[in-house]
């Protein structure tokens, strides 16, 4: 497989500062419901750590970027 830099595009709530984060800096955790699903990051600039809900195309967006996923449910 060759290597493809994969960034996401996101924004700290709580500091507003704005940047791309490459797929190893996120993580993804599926849960039963859409509601159980979000996908976290710690901020570069001030170092919170963020978790946002994740749609299905948001999980499709990150799964297929090559995010670690973690599934909570079997
Ligand atoms: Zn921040």
């Amino acid at each position: 497989m060759a290597p493809t830099a994969v960034v996401f595009k996101a924004a700290c709530p709580d500091c507003r500062a704005r940047f791309e984060l490459a797929s190893d800096a996120i993580r993804l955790a599926i849960g039963a419901s859409e509601r159980t699903t979000f996908y976290s990051f710690t901020c570069p600039d001030c170092g919170t750590a963020v978790r946002k809900p994740a749609g299905e195309r948001i999980v499709e967006l990150l799964t297929g970027g090559g995010v670690r996923t973690l599934r909570l449910h079997h």
